[in-house]
């Protein structure tokens, strides 16, 4: 599945369902460019769920089966990727909680995962990270929470130490 429909990907041409998502920011430039692109390099096999552009990077997050076929046979489709959006490519898999933020913060070193109860009942992931490291992450650490939260429903707090 792509964040657009097969016909739109196939075209380059938004219909009136992908166009008012593009105008509601449900979908991004970004998301719609990926589309054509992935569409044709795997006619129509390769799905993702969305793109994030962090500056330098581009993130793509997609089913865990799916992360090979974006990939590629020994990074085909990776390097296709880099050269057409001219920035460095990440393809991560939606997954267990514990695994997407290693993929997130790869290739920084997670300290430690800590669960915290609230009294509410709700509970929060705080992940200690090395201060050291921080210069290694690809992604703005309020942003990387907002993404894991919108991925898995889980709350992140990523501190650093
Ligand atoms: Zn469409």
């Amino acid at each position: 599945m792509l964040p657009i429909c097969d016909i739109c990907a196939k075209t380059g041409v938004l219909c009136g369902a992908c166009e008012t998502k593009l105008d509601k920011g449900e979908l991004t430039p970004l998301d719609v460019e990926l589309s054509g692109i992935l569409y044709n390099l795997g006619s129509g096999e390769i799905g993702f769920e969305k793109a994030i552009d962090t500056g330098d990077n581009v993130i793509i997050i997609t089913q865990k089966e799916a992360v090979g076929k974006v990939i590629g046979k020994g990074g085909k489709n990776l390097k296709t990727l880099s050269k057409k959006l001219g920035k460095k490519v990440q393809v991560i898999g939606t997954g267990k909680l514990a695994e997407l933020i290693d993929d997130f913060m790869a290739p920084t070193r997670i300290i430690g995962v800590n669960t915290v109860y609230k009294p509410d009942g709700s509970t929060i992931q705080k992940v200690r990270i090395s201060k050291m490291e921080k210069d290694k992450l690809n992604i703005e650490v309020g942003t990387m929470q907002n993404l894991i939260h919108s991925l898995t429903g889980d709350n992140v707090e990523i501190m650093f130490e």
